[in-house]
């Protein structure tokens, strides 16, 4: 996962992912993404667009079951978990919760401002502490 530098989404995701995030308004909203690593690059497969558990507007978390049940799909198809979206009220940077968060969830993290669902970038934390930035790449 610390390789990785760039991370791809078709452009049909994005849109699920989008309609989810407008859907979700005012609230954050959050999406997973099930894919393939190869080499320096993440390959977008499968969206998943659980509820925001805190129906709020500053923090988003997923129920467990549904989580779990998420990893089995993603898993079932071969796939692994390669990235969480969500989206933030604010400018899209990590914010110091969700700093705490991709400590243990190392995987690549996509952030949008709710005025601009469609515009995520892209952030790795990596083990010592340096926050990556990663580059989000729409395919059609
Ligand atoms: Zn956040």
């Amino acid at each position: 996962m610390e390789k990785i530098s760039t991370i791809v989404l078709p452009r049909k995701l994005l849109e699920k992912i989008v309609f989810h995030a407008q859907k979700a308004l005012p609230n954050e909203s959050v999406s997973i993404i099930g894919g393939k690593i190869e080499g320096e690059t993440a390959h977008s497969k499968v969206v998943f667009t659980p509820e925001n558990e805190d129906r709020s507007q500053v923090t988003f978390s997923v129920d467990p079951i549904t989580l779990l049940d998420i990893y089995k799909k993603i898993e079932q198809q071969g796939l692994k978990l390669i990235a969480i979206y969500h989206t933030h009220p604010a400018a899209p940077k990590p914010s110091g919760t969700d700093l705490f968060y991709m400590e243990v969830n190392p995987y690549v993290w996509l952030i949008s401002s709710t005025s601009e669902p469609e515009r995520p970038q892209g952030y790795l934390l990596l083990k010592d502490g340096t926050l990556k930035k990663i580059t989000v790449k729409i395919t059609n």
